[in-house]
């Protein structure tokens, strides 16, 4: 039993249990995070990597989520442009296709303006006639949107995470899976198994972060042994990755007949990665892996728009992962909110358990301030918000822009 109890202990080592552990050991609480296997070995390494505002959200009305995502694309990208950089998405027009084009131009008028763009460059209207971005493409388009969002290396996002929590203070215990959490005193006591030796360890602290991902609901019926819980939806996306499709920085936004969209993006300098699906899924998200149909989608759904069509022997790998979205009883996966919600229980009687349902790659730092102040107001509020203005390690040095970064990598 360890002596003296941390003040959070955070279960989960994705995006947002590193998010909040950095966040919060940067503050001055004492934190503990355990992660079962490796560092985003869930969702966080099954994503499609973009740093991004959602311009599909809008026709949602999320204009809450797009609008703090927007926001913190320039954010993310100054604190860490060795794994983010802005990427440039050219959305192919058709007439008489899915979406109007006044209605694209609305779009991409309020995502330019929403979100206090300084460094991205706006939306501007390609001639497909002539423009290079055509090449790859059927000769249907004459006309396409180009607009401005980031990548991301995911899995070193959440690492750099865990790691700066880690420089700070924070005990960060990866392959340390969470068995059972219960109140004592006041406190909580936690129950913990190293998954590759075995051994169980107790820890003591005050406030508890279920931080699980699709893990959520099955930490607080196997730990905490409430039954019943269901607050979210398992939502399943897989990528495939084929040879490259086409050459240069840019990526493509394709959209669908059934009113989803597709991105084609150049990945690794060898391939373009394209995805991705929704859809609901029941099983153990430890075992998500593409489907024939999902495969059979995404190869169709491609080959609308390039010249080459795209076929399943091309593939070269997939991945699969869930989104642990909230249940807002939305009817189809892909109108399910991708907004996040924070809910604190038991502020008042001591213990307090913070569950966080949902969230974005794009939005885990807000995600995380929003935390703190749940967890401030629980167990007493310590520091200030600091992240924003901080760098990711290795992360520390200036942007100089998007022209900047353009010549340094010779692109465009
Ligand atoms: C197909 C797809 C595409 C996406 N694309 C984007 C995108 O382009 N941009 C964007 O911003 N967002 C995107 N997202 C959303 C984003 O990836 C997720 O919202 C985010 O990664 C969720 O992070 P998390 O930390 O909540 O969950 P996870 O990354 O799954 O982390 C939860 C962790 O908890 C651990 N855990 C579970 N139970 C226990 C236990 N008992 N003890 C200890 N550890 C435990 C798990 O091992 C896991 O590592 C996408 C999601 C999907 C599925």
């Amino acid at each position: 039993m360890e002596k003296t109890a941390h003040d959070l202990f955070v279960i989960g080592g994705g995006i947002n249990g590193s998010g909040i552990a950095r966040d919060a050991v940067g503050r001055g609480y004492s934190v503990a995070l355990a992660e079962m296997n490796d560092f985003a070995s869930g969702t966080s390494s099954g994503a499609t990597k973009l740093i991004h505002g959602g311009l599909r959200y809008l026709e949602h009305y999320e204009f809450r989520l797009v609008r703090e995502s927007l926001m913190e694309r320039e954010v993310l990208w100054a604190m860490a442009p060795h794994i983010i950089w802005p990427m440039r998405f050219v959305l192919p027009y058709q007439k008489g296709g899915i979406r109007p084009a006044w209605l694209i131009r609305l779009g991409l008028f309020l995502y330019d303006h929403l979100g206090g763009r300084k460094l991205l460059p706006p939306t501007a209207v390609l001639d497909m006639r002539r423009d290079a971005a055509a090449k790859p493409l059927k000769a249907l388009f004459t006309k396409a949107f180009e607009y401005s969002d980031g990548w991301v290396d995911d899995a070193r996002m959440v690492v750099l995470n865990a790691r700066d929590a880690a420089d700070k203070g924070a005990l960060i215990m990866p392959r340390t899976k969470v068995v059972s959490a219960r109140r004592e005193n006041g406190l909580w006591t936690i129950e913990t198994v190293d998954t590759l030796s075995g051994r169980s360890q107790t820890h003591q602290a005050r406030m508890l972060v279920n931080a699980a991902g699709p893990w959520v609901d099955h930490v607080i019926r196997s730990a905490f042994g409430q039954n019943e819980a269901r607050h979210v939806r398992l939502v399943q996306g897989s990528h495939i990755v084929v040879k490259k499709k086409f050459d240069g920085p840019k990526a493509y936004f394709f959209q669908n007949p059934d009113n989803r969209i597709i991105f084609a993006i150049p990945y690794e300098d060898d391939f373009t990665l394209i995805g991705t699906t929704d859809r609901d899924y029941t099983g153990d998200p430890k075992d998500v892996r593409i489907s024939q149909e999902e495969t059979d989608y995404l190869c169709k759904a491609a080959s609308e728009y390039f010249k080459e069509p795209l076929k399943p022997s091309d593939i070269v790998w997939t991945y699969s992962a869930i989104r642990p979205l909230f249940n807002d009883g939305a009817s189809k996966a892909q109108e399910a909110t991708r907004d996040y919600v924070l809910k604190l229980d038991g502020a008042g009687g001591g213990a307090p358990l913070l569950n966080v349902f949902g969230g974005k790659l794009t939005t885990y730092r807000r995600l995380a301030e929003h935390a703190l102040e749940k967890i401030g107001e629980a167990i007493g509020v310590k520091g200030n918000p600091w992240t924003a203005n901080s760098h990711l390690p290795g992360g520390d040095f200036p942007v100089h822009g998007f022209e900047g970064w353009r010549r340094l990598n010779r692109l465009f």
